[in-house]
């Protein structure tokens, strides 16, 4: 367990134990430089290491940390795992053995993590607990700020799952980390690009209902256009069942969720859509999101995991639904032609270019933690910049622009599929044919045959 805890060797104990001195302390290092061959033997290990780990490919970082200078591996893979891989094919063969060690000394170098990206420390919590006092003392502020907004979201979250109105629905929404598809247990899956699932859940907080909104990389990718149109799908659907005013609930990490295109879909189906009068978008604090959608998501993942092999993307469908027995999840599945072109919109309203709000303060789209739309106010986005806040502030658009919000639907974001990459179609292929195929069944195989992909 010792070993374990450490992830050391015995020998490297063993020889600690050796060298202990009578004062408790390992005796200083005796030798001298290491010799040049053995330099030169220590540098082929670890270039043949470095070699192995880039085999592994990179997983898409989550959207809260898209300026990561981090890469991360497949969170089911870890260093024992690789470890492992690398001495079935690497070293054996060739004799040139590397001690577990080394490779993780490797591996620490390249500033690689399995981690869930997503589940990273909150940096405001992470230097203040490890600051000195006297950092302490300078961050308090912020720090005190931060606490006050996160359990300020929550409170009025709370609130509004016990709204007992029926034409008001209350919701949350969240990007499922990404699902890499062929999924199996055969290792060398390890090794290759796979395709990108993405899976944008709404989970109503009174009646525990939620929509699953799920499309490949192969029909769209997973920008600020792509969520504004999962969001839009849904208010339509409130709109049909005569919903007045829709509250939502969203990770606060800048992104896909906190920006002007966002705010210009709601805006635009707040005046499209009859039935909604007002729709509220309130921010959690980044990284201390508390979402009733996250249960879906880890219900999903284990729905997955328990499932064994998974080829393609329509495969999912069943998955997802039935991850929760009772009440099943709605899945629905975009196509490219699907997703609406927000972003243009947000051009032709000019919306980014308002620089001061109506108050004469300065419009920071990062600092905002809710946005409101209202039917009434056709030219007006309101916003707050603290849960705290009781008024809100206000966005008034020039009234030469607002013809952008006349039209039903905003332009398609596609006129055509998106490409994927040349290498991961190639690794894609690879796994169609090769001696011994994963992906056999002849629909699946033209299924990763027909996808459009850069030359
Ligand atoms: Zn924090």
């Amino acid at each position: 367990m010792f070993l374990n805890t450490f992830s050391i060797s015995e020998k490297t104990v063993r020889t600690a134990l050796k060298k202990k001195m009578p004062s408790g302390t390992v005796e200083t290092e005796k030798r001298g430089g290491r010799q040049d061959h053995l330099q030169e033997e220590d540098k082929q290990r670890r270039d043949k290491i470095k070699a192995h780990i880039d085999r592994f490919p990179r997983m898409e970082s989550h959207y809260c940390r898209s300026k990561s200078t981090r890469d991360y591996l497949h969170s089911d893979l870890n260093q024992k795992k690789m470890y492992e891989m690398f001495l079935a094919e690497c070293c054996v063969p060739e004799g040139l053995s590397a001690s577990y060690t080394t490779y993780c000394d490797v591996l620490k170098s390249q500033n690689i993590s399995f981690h869930n990206p997503k589940k990273d420390q909150c940096k405001i919590c992470e230097n203040f607990r490890k600051g000195d006092s006297e950092k302490k003392k300078e961050l308090m502020c912020m720090y005190e700020q931060h606490n006050k907004e996160k359990y300020a979201v929550r409170k009025i979250k709370e609130q509004a799952k016990n709204n007992t109105e029926s034409n008001v629905q209350v919701a949350v929404f969240d990007l499922q980390q990404v699902i890499y598809l062929p999924k199996s247990n055969d290792n060398q899956l390890f090794y290759k690009r796979r395709l990108s699932n993405y899976n944008f859940t709404i989970y109503e907080l009174k009646s525990k209902n939620c929509h699953c909104y799920t499309w490949h990389e192969g029909q769209g990718k997973r920008g600020s256009s792509e969520i504004a149109t999962c969001v839009r799908t849904y208010l339509e659907n409130l709109n049909t069942a005569g919903i007045h005013e829709v509250i939502l609930f969203a990770d606060g990490c800048p992104g896909q969720n906190k920006n002007s295109i966002i705010a210009t879909m709601l805006l635009h189906s707040v005046q499209n859509l009859g039935n909604i009068k007002r729709i509220k978008l309130l921010y959690f604090e980044a990284y201390h999101g508390q979402s009733e959608g996250d249960s879906a998501h880890s219900a999903i993942s284990t729905a997955i995991e328990r499932v064994g092999d998974l080829l393609v993307p329509s495969q999912l469908i069943p998955v997802f639904r039935l991850a929760r027995r009772k009440n099943p999840y709605s899945v629905h599945t975009l196509q490219h032609s699907d997703f609406q072109d927000y972003k243009t919109l947000a051009n032709h309203l000019r919306i980014r270019s308002v620089r001061e709000d109506d108050q004469g303060h300065d419009v920071v789209w990062l600092d905002m933690r809710e946005v409101m739309v209202q039917k009434t106010d056709r030219d007006k986005l309101f916003f707050k910049t603290s849960h705290q806040q009781e008024s809100y502030r206000s966005i008034t658009l020039k009234r030469k622009w607002l013809s952008a919000l006349d039209c039903n639907m905003p332009s398609k974001l596609y006129s055509k599929p998106p490409k994927i990459s040349k290498e991961k179609y190639d690794d894609l292929m690879s796994l169609c044919k090769a001696p011994l195929p994963m992906v056999r069944v002849a629909e699946y195989v033209s299924f990763f045959e027909s996808l459009p992909h850069s030359s």
